[in-house]
């Protein structure tokens, strides 16, 4: 099976040559393992951040090393009670054909219940992360006007939908195209968005707001952030959940420039990880399952078919080329 290396270590946006695309005997399963074809493979922000060679929450890739990510693949080989061969599993070894994985890492999904690809998706890590970071830590509460960037990604469609579904009063979105904006309305049900590359955001937002919002949920950082700032209004809160527009800066990008208003608005400024909140697990599958099955909740997945089509799925995502979860499937 091939298997995808880090090659070397990125300086500023990653290219191709940072990478090796590699061959690699099939492993066997050892007790209490399993042997996953991987039939998609998830590519995600937080990677280029494991690229790096400093500590974080994630570990950095090592060079000429598998790379790691979230895959969903079909159990061909199994040591492991309870998960037999034919099962299906999510996992944490992606960026390559054959994995040799620990049935304790593994968790059984059912395609019949929905596309193998949304468990890493709308049913997955992305789903999650919205819902936890629009509820739980920015704690919207029904009436309120919402703010969210990289609205028309992975994670930004699903918190947008989610925030009318839980009754915001009003949501807005930003993206990077005239055309993801108008998907943010049309598809998504967004009252109202804009796209950032058309002028200052802060601006553009007080335009989409003019009596202010009540929650930001932060994908991008950098400027949007410090006109969420500008525009949250007394008691505001915003869940930081990304910074996308910075993760390939080689110098630190400046701070939001008007902290100074937090005290006088008793603004809230909230990260979070998803990984702590998984205990929110059972009530997302059967909330946004529901929502799923009901219609009113909709996603889009962009689809790169091939192994070799890994790393060009990793750079488009982070271009800004991809709407909905970008995910590589691996054909057999
Ligand atoms: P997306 O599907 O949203 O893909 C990334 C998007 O970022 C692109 O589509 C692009 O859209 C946008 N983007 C790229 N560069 C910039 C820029 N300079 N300014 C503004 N937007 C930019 O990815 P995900 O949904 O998977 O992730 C979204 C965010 O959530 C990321 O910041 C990620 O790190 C974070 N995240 C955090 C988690 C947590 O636990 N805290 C868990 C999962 C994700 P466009 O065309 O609009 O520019």
């Amino acid at each position: 099976g091939r298997e995808w290396q880090l090659a070397a270590r990125p300086h500023g946006w990653p290219t191709p040559a940072d990478f090796a695309l590699v061959e690699a005997p099939v492993p066997e399963p050892g007790p209490g393992q399993i042997l996953v074809r991987n039939l998609f493979l998830s590519v995600d922000p937080y990677m280029r951040g494991r690229m790096n060679d400093a500590k974080s929450y994630a570990p950095p890739y090592e060079l000429g090393k598998p790379m790691q990510g979230a895959a969903v693949g079909r159990v061909v080989a199994s040591e492991a009670e309870g998960v037999p061969v034919g099962a299906h599993v999510v996992h944490g070894l992606g960026w390559r054909e054959y994995a040799v994985v620990d049935a304790a890492q593994a968790a059984v999904v059912d395609p019949e219940q929905a596309p193998l690809s949304a468990y890493l998706g709308v049913l997955g890590m992305t789903g999650l992360t919205a819902y936890v970071g629009l509820l739980r830590i920015a704690e919207l509460a029904p009436g309120e006007t919402v703010f969210v960037s990289g609205a028309a990604g992975a994670v930004g469609n699903q918190a947008g939908q989610i925030a009318k579904l839980k009754g915001a009063a009003r949501v807005i979105g930003s993206a990077g195209s005239d055309e993801k904006c108008a998907l943010l309305v049309d598809e998504y049900g967004f009252d109202a968005a804009f796209n950032y590359k058309n002028g200052p955001v802060a601006e553009q937002l007080a335009a989409a707001a003019p009596d202010g919002i009540d929650v930001y949920f932060d994908n991008v950082g950098g400027e949007h952030l410090e006109a969420a700032i500008s525009s949250l209004r007394v008691h505001g809160r915003a869940a930081l959940c990304g910074a996308i527009s910075v993760y390939n800066d080689t110098e630190p990008a400046p701070g939001p420039r008007n902290l100074g208003l937090l005290v006088g608005r008793r603004i809230t400024l909230r990260g979070f990880l998803v990984g702590d909140h998984q205990d929110l697990r059972d009530d997302f599958v059967r909330e946004v399952g529901g929502w799923l099955r009901e219609g009113r909740l909709r996603y889009r997945e962009t689809v790169y078919t091939g192994i070799d089509q890994a790393v060009a799925a990793f750079l488009g995502m982070l271009r800004g080329e991809t709407t909905g979860k970008t995910v590589v499937a691996l054909p057999e």
